[in-house]
């Protein structure tokens, strides 16, 4: 990757986002953990895929690899056609700085930083001038409907607001993925619906999208929708 890099190079439309050849994630220890079992899966460019399993089934560990967080302990991954099992740390977090955004169950927010900070906390080492991250930290606040709450902070805003501050940050980047781990998890039913309906949206406008769950009317928002129980990934093929 260059140096002073900022935005991902454009990939063409038919590279899937994600392709996984054989990936498996067993955790050493006495007896290993088969956490992921080998599976295949094609994720396309504009997909919305959700994946369902209960507590401890795989899911959070799928999340980890597909968002090089962690690496396969076997198989292949490629991120927009880029095979990253043999990319440097550094490399890896470029790519994962520059082409993925997470959004987490419990926000991880910086508690006493505005939002505005905390969106431009994520272009902090891409190489954007400052005045340039201002100016697209409020237009990702705007976009989740946040444009007059940029001086809040997240100790003062309610749970449906920090999940927004925290996709806005996930977005700033303009990433090809978001990848959202149990993302309504903290939130009561009501806000819940907002922030899927924000999700919806957002891939409606062209973003790739998965999001893991363990709730089943989550899971049924996605146009593809996987179970994993015990380490393994099943497509359920709708008609
Ligand atoms: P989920 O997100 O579906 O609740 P996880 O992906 O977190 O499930 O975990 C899948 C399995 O792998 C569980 O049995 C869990 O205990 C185990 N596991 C997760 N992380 C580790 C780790 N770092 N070391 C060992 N085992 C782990
Ligand atoms: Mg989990």
């Amino acid at each position: 990757m260059s140096k002073g890099a900022t935005d991902a190079e454009p990939t063409p439309e038919d590279v899937p986002v994600l392709d996984f050849r054989g990936v498996a994630l067993t955790y050493p220890g006495t007896p290993p953990v088969e956490a992921l079992r080998p599976f295949d899966l094609t994720i396309r460019r504009g997909d919305h895929l959700t994946i369902v399993g209960p507590s401890g089934s795989g899911k959070s560990t799928f999340l980890n690899i597909a968002g090089l967080l962690d690496r396969p302990s076997g198989g292949t991954c490629l991120l927009d056609g880029i095979d990253t099992a043999g990319l440097r740390e550094s490399e890896r977090a470029g790519l994962r700085g520059s082409r993925i955004g997470f959004v987490f169950q419990s926000f991880h927010l910086l508690p006493h930083r505005s939002s505005l900070e905390n969106v431009m906390l994520a272009m902090t080492y891409n190489g954007v001038p400052r005045a340039e991250r201002v100016t697209r930290a409020r237009e990702a606040l705007g976009r989740v409907g946040l444009g007059n709450r940029v001086d809040a902070v997240p100790t003062r805003m309610s749970g449906g607001e920090r999940q927004r501050v925290a996709i806005a940050r996930a977005l700033v980047s303009r990433p090809s993925l978001l990848l959202c781990d149990e993302p309504t998890g903290n939130l009561d039913t009501t806000t819940a619906e907002q922030i899927l309906g924000l999700l919806d949206e957002l891939h409606t406008d062209g973003i790739t999208l998965i999001v893991i769950t363990h709730d089943p009317a989550v899971a049924a928002r996605g146009r593809r929708t996987l179970t994993i129980r015990d380490g393994l990934l099943h497509e359920l093929i709708t008609a």
